[in-house]
């Protein structure tokens, strides 16, 4: 698997790979993925994510493969918690 990921899309500058966690909402939940390989752009931060890693998440949700651990998430309403 390359590393390479290019000059950044949106302000042209060197990115980095990093291991980083990404939200995903399937069907209705969420899901957290821990230590997902994406390129980072060193200048603006954006985020790159490679068509096959974005693809092997998706195996494993069509899998429903028994996740690493499961966490609570405490959720909020904005208008009747924070409002
Ligand atoms: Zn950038």
């Amino acid at each position: 698997m390359t590393k390479n990921y290019g000059d950044c899309f949106y302000c042209g500058g060197t990115t980095e790979e990093q291991a980083i966690p990404r939200e995903v909402r399937w069907k209705g939940e969420l899901f957290i993925f821990e230590n997902v390989p994406m390129g980072v752009c060193t200048q603006c931060g954006e985020k790159v994510l490679k068509p096959e890693v974005a693809k092997a998440i998706d195996r494993i949700l069509q899998e429903k493969k028994k996740p690493t651990r499961t966490i609570q998430v405490p959720v909020y309403h904005y208008e009747s918690d924070v409002a």
